[in-house]
């Protein structure tokens, strides 16, 4: 199983990090030990000052594909989820000073909380999806579906140009503007519409 990662995906969030609006989706992997599931604490890793929370609409792939065209995209997944991209920062902001790859701040242990409720695509508009984050009861990111840069289907159609997709395969999809920092007693609500998806406490 990989967890494949949209960077850059919501224009304001591109601007909010002085970054270039990117003419190809741009992405980066976890590793499945990443993921933390079932609204368990984060700890917080003692080896960055400064972790920003990203939250993201997840697609979890349901069938193996590969050159997969954006026309036939949509038979490859069947749920859509929420998570967290955690980033530590700071240490990715020296990776990007030095031109150097990113997995120290994003590939860490625990950096990837998932929700354990899945929706069917089926039940909800996949262009007109809102889904929010509140960070001890405020809220502190709303994003639309609809502003993403690359759509689902086109984000997938680009991955599988280089590798194979494989069930169970995870896609962070971006995070749209609001990222900020956690800090050790937080508490992180996500949303898609008026549905909860997770809930966990920052340790
Ligand atoms: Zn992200």
């Amino acid at each position: 199983m990989k967890i494949i990662c949209i960077g850059r995906n919501y224009s304001d969030h591109a601007k909010e990090l002085n970054n270039p609006v990117p003419k190809e989706p741009v992405f980066f992997m976890k590793p499945d030990i990443a993921l933390l599931k079932d609204n368990e604490p984060f700890y917080f890793p003692d080896f960055t000052n400064e972790i920003h929370y990203e939250c993201e609409l997840v697609v979890r792939i349901d069938k193996v594909g590969k050159h997969i065209s954006e026309k036939f995209a949509s038979k490859y997944y069947s749920k859509i989820g929420l998570g967290i991209d955690f980033t530590a920062r700071d240490l990715q902001q020296k990776c990007k000073e030095k031109g150097l790859p990113w997995e120290i701040a994003k590939a860490f242990e625990n950096s990837a909380p998932l929700s354990s409720i899945w929706l069917d695509k089926e039940d909800i508009d996949l262009n007109n999806i809102s889904f929010s984050l509140q960070k001890n009861n405020e809220t502190v990111q709303i994003g639309h579906s609809q502003d993403m840069i690359f759509n689902i289907d086109i984000i997938i159609a680009y991955l599988s140009r280089f590798m194979t997709l494989k069930t169970g395969d995870l896609i962070f999809t971006g995070t749209p503007a609001g990222v900020g920092p956690i800090q050790i007693g937080d508490r992180l609500r996500g949303f898609i519409g008026e549905q909860k998806m997770f809930d966990f406490e920052i340790k």
